[in-house]
């Protein structure tokens, strides 16, 4: 409950220093260019508000009048739904705070080397700004981090969103003032901010987690967390001749282990793996102008697509049912997704690989013998076979090269199935067997999914209650009483949640996250009608009713039900056993199809707002 966001711990002093120093300069030039946009009228640097109306006192902010609107998050939810609310209610106070010193979110963080999407670029670019889509060339077929952050600050400079963005500014807590029937939030310095309705933009794969193991602290080389990747850092000039070790074998892993691993002159790379995950080649190619000049063509047909697919991508399943056909033909079909680009040889696998135990061995089986046949040691190859879940039934990271890097001399493979982490030391990381010595210690350990960045604001909520606490907690604690006990959420559509009056949630809990942007332009949607009819009939107050939450909720539950991804431990099963409270699994997203998420939406604003109380 209300625990800290570690946003900021995750880097050695040193690191911590320059980083800081980087975001000021970022944060002077971001205002000179947003001022130079405005005409002066409109800045966005820490503690000023929009309309200039701010008074500070004794170091607190105070406004006249409360914000209409008040945006967390700065990703692309955050950019999102501020666009689509300024332009639908260009009379409120709208305003949206970040921790981070730009747009981005995701795309803002994780600078790490190889970051890239694993959803095809065009299918995952907004589908509003039909000039920008008419104009913009992605570079690659599968864009890497820097044009998307690229991308991303474009599209807030083109509607001149920066007037309304402010950044360096982490919410810590938020207070539900039920008299005035607003929201009172306060960020880290202990400034605040006053407004009727809240719109959650806080991510779901934003709130880092460290290793839980003992002497982090310790380690005197240089170390930082995967997404606080030091920006002035060359991976060439820095990473020549040093030993550098890696834990976690996630995603993050599986796309940067492949770029260190090609630095001339790296001395060693250690990649300590806990778990292993299945991964497959993501095949990512350079899009030509005249490609891109195709694509634009086909932007309307690629978005129809997405909206028609269960997760909203391009791929979907192949009808088929793996156990009635020949194993010719189902090989047939595997090596085909193999070899194409993208998600297809995950989401587009026969239709009962991830309900049907036999059909996913099956699968999983034809994935291992790629592994075996790319990795020239057959003890190495074997340690990368993950043996506790079959294929797909985590969210498959795609790779460029990764199972290759363990054939270089200099890449070892330290299995802590075999070997654990016993500590880590000043110098290096001490196993069951050996000590390992390093000059810089990577952490590659993922995030606090889908709860964490709610856990990281210390809620009070609807009689005082917080968001998120722990059943085990002392009873004389508040963590008793959290709305969502022991992280399970509770929630109305994903969107809405009973206790959090004035609270909307875009990519919160127990909504379908797939293909990221196709969702969010849904939920922004979902949540600007419902605004909208607030500003028609002199609403301040909505609530969704404990039925309404109690029978969505059973509906997730029963929509994950039959899955094999339910069985296995993961972000999306809401286990880290990195985080406290979080090793029992949970339903935390919505796995029925984004299809039926919008199908439900509609019929509740159909039912005039069915499920929810106004006031
Ligand atoms: C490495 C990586 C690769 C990914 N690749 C893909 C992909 O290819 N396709 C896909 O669909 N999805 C992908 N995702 C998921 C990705 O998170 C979404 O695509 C999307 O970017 C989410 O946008 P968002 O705005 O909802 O959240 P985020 O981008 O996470 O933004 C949330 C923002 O809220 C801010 N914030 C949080 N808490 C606070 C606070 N207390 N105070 C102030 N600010 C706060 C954060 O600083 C952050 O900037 C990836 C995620 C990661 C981590």
């Amino acid at each position: 409950m209300g625990g800290s966001l570690e946003a900021y711990k995750l880097f050695t002093a040193e690191e911590k220093r320059k980083q800081d120093r980087y975001d000021q300069i970022q944060a002077a030039l971001k205002e000179k260019a947003s001022t130079n946009e405005s005409g002066g009228r409109d800045q966005h640097s820490h503690g000023t508000m929009s309309n200039g109306a701010t008074t500070v006192t004794n170091g607190a902010v105070h406004t006249p009048e409360p914000y209409d609107i008040l945006i967390v998050g700065a990703g692309f939810s955050g950019v999102c739904a501020l666009h689509h609310l300024r332009e639908r209610f260009p009379d409120w106070r709208i305003k949206v705070i970040e921790a981070g010193s730009s747009s981005g979110g995701t795309w803002y963080w994780n600078r790490y080397p190889g970051a890239r999407f694993d959803s095809e670029s065009v299918s995952y670019a907004f589908s509003w700004d039909k000039e920008l889509l008419d104009t913009w060339h992605w570079k690659e077929s599968f864009s890497p981090q820097p044009e998307t952050l690229k991308y991303v600050d474009l599209v807030c400079r083109k509607h001149e969103l920066y007037k309304d963005m402010q950044f360096n500014t982490q919410v810590k807590s938020a207070q539900w003032q039920e008299q005035q029937r607003t929201w009172l939030f306060t960020d880290e310095e202990g400034h605040q901010y006053e407004t009727r309705f809240f719109v959650s933009c806080i991510g779901f794969l934003s709130a880092p987690t460290l290793p839980n193991i003992p002497g982090v602290e310790a380690f005197k080389g240089q170390s930082f967390h995967t997404s606080r990747w030091p920006r002035d850092l060359d991976l060439n000039r820095d990473f020549a001749g040093k030993r550098v070790g890696m834990i976690g074998t996630g995603a993050t892993a599986i796309q940067s282990v492949t770029e260190i691993a090609k630095v001339p002159g790296l001395k060693s790379f250690h990649l300590f793996q806990r778990t292993a995950n299945w991964s497959a080649p993501l095949h990512n190619t350079e899009i030509t102008p005249e490609q891109m000049a195709k694509f634009r063509t086909e932007y309307d047909m690629i978005f129809k697509r997405c909206a028609e697919t269960p997760m909203c991508f391009i791929h979907e399943a192949d009808p088929r049912v793996s156990l009635d056909i020949s194993e010719a033909d189902r090989r047939e079909l595997w090596e085909k997704l193999y070899s194409e680009p993208g998600f297809g040889k995950w989401i587009g696998a026969f239709k009962d690989t991830y309900t049907n135990r036999e059909a996913n061995k099956l699968y999983s089986d034809f994935m291992a013998d790629k592994i075996r046949q790319r990795v020239h040691d057959p003890a190495t190859a074997n340690k990368l076979i993950p043996k506790n879940h079959g294929f797909g039934t985590r969210r498959v990271p795609l790779e460029s090269g990764y199972f290759e890097t363990f054939n270089k001399a200099n890449v070892h493979l330290v299995d802590l199935k075999e070997t654990p982490i016993t500590e880590i030391t000043a110098t290096g990381v001490q196993t069951s067997t050996d000590h390992i010595d390093l000059d810089i210690l990577i952490y590659a350990t993922g995030f606090d999914a889908i709860t964490g960045a709610y856990n990281a604001i210390d809620f009070h909520a609807k009689d005082d209650r917080p968001l998120i606490g722990s059943s085990s907690d002392n009873p004389s604690d508040r963590g008793n009483t959290a709305i969502w006990l022991d992280h399970r959420p509770q929630t109305y559509l994903g969107l809405t949640i009973r206790g959090m009056p004035n609270t909307f949630m875009i990519l919160g809990p127990h909504q379908p996250f797939g293909n990221a942007t196709r969702s969010i332009e849904h939920a922004v949607d979902v949540v600007s009608d419902l605004l909208a009819h607030c500003k028609e009939k002199g609403i301040t107050y909505v609530e969704p009713t404990q039925d309404a939450v109690d029978k969505w909720t059973k509906h997730v539950h029963e929509a994950s039900g039959g899955l094999l991804s339910n069985e296995v431990d993961s972000w999306m099963t809401g286990v880290n056993h990195n985080v406290k409270g979080k090793t029992v699994r949970s339903v935390a997203r919505y796995s029925g199809s984004a299809v039926e998420f919008r199908r439900r939406c509609e019929e509740v604003k159909g039912k005039g707002w069915a499920g929810l109380e106004f006031q």
